[in-house]
């Protein structure tokens, strides 16, 4: 048990780290992206099984509703596996037990949209203005049950406007969160 505790703990001090150096990298002008040739599709399918398993630790249904055929974009797949743990790591941690995070990867006209609904806490209309700003967060107190320093959405935000895409939000609080962003299909 002491061995699994220490086990996470790292592990949350190992993305604090990344998350400050993607920050300073940003706050630097010198965070790069590497586009290559890549299937969204096979991007969101493997990332949503790695986040099963923390699902299912915290008694959440993940739904996943991803087209079987290949879509071929040019972008950073880590960078854009990134985004995707950050925004369903959210929904995981802002909802209680019982509840279900639906994932959803479908074409619109000339982009692809990839959205993550959950049924958790929601964030109330003042707040949503303010959530890809940089160290915001909606519970900031010490005693706040959630790891994170309130830098995974600006940095998410960042990586998908390099892309050429764009990210938001829609909630009701107590009902719930859908986050979504978009990539161009065709590289501009
Ligand atoms: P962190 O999760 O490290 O606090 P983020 O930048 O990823 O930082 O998120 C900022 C804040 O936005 C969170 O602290 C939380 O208050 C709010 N938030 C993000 N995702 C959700 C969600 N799915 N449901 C409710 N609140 C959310």
């Amino acid at each position: 048990a002491f061995v699994s505790q220490i086990q996470q703990s790292t592990d949350r001090l190992q993305f604090l780290v990344e998350d400050l150096l993607d920050f300073a990298r940003l706050e630097a002008g010198t965070f790069r992206l590497s586009p290559q040739d890549a299937d969204l599709s096979h991007v969101v399918k493997q990332g949503i099984s790695s986040l099963i398993p923390q699902a299912n630790e915290s008694q959440l249904t993940m739904v996943a509703e991803v087209p079987s055929n290949p879509i071929r974009l040019r972008m950073d797949a880590k960078r854009i596996e990134q985004v995707l743990f950050n925004l369903v790591g959210n929904a995981i941690k802002f909802t209680p037990a019982g509840g279900t995070i639906r994932v959803s990867l479908t074409p619109m006209d000339a982009e692809y949209m990839l959205s993550i609904q959950d049924s958790g806490l929601g964030i109330s209309p003042e707040n949503l203005p303010r959530l890809f700003e940089k160290f915001f967060q909606v519970d900031p107190s010490d005693t706040r049950e959630h790891s994170g320093a309130g830098l995974g959405l600006a940095i998410s935000k960042s990586i998908i406007e390099a892309h050429g895409g764009r990210i938001g939000v829609d909630s009701r609080l107590g009902e719930g969160s859908t986050f979504w962003f978009t990539l161009p299909s065709l590289t501009p």
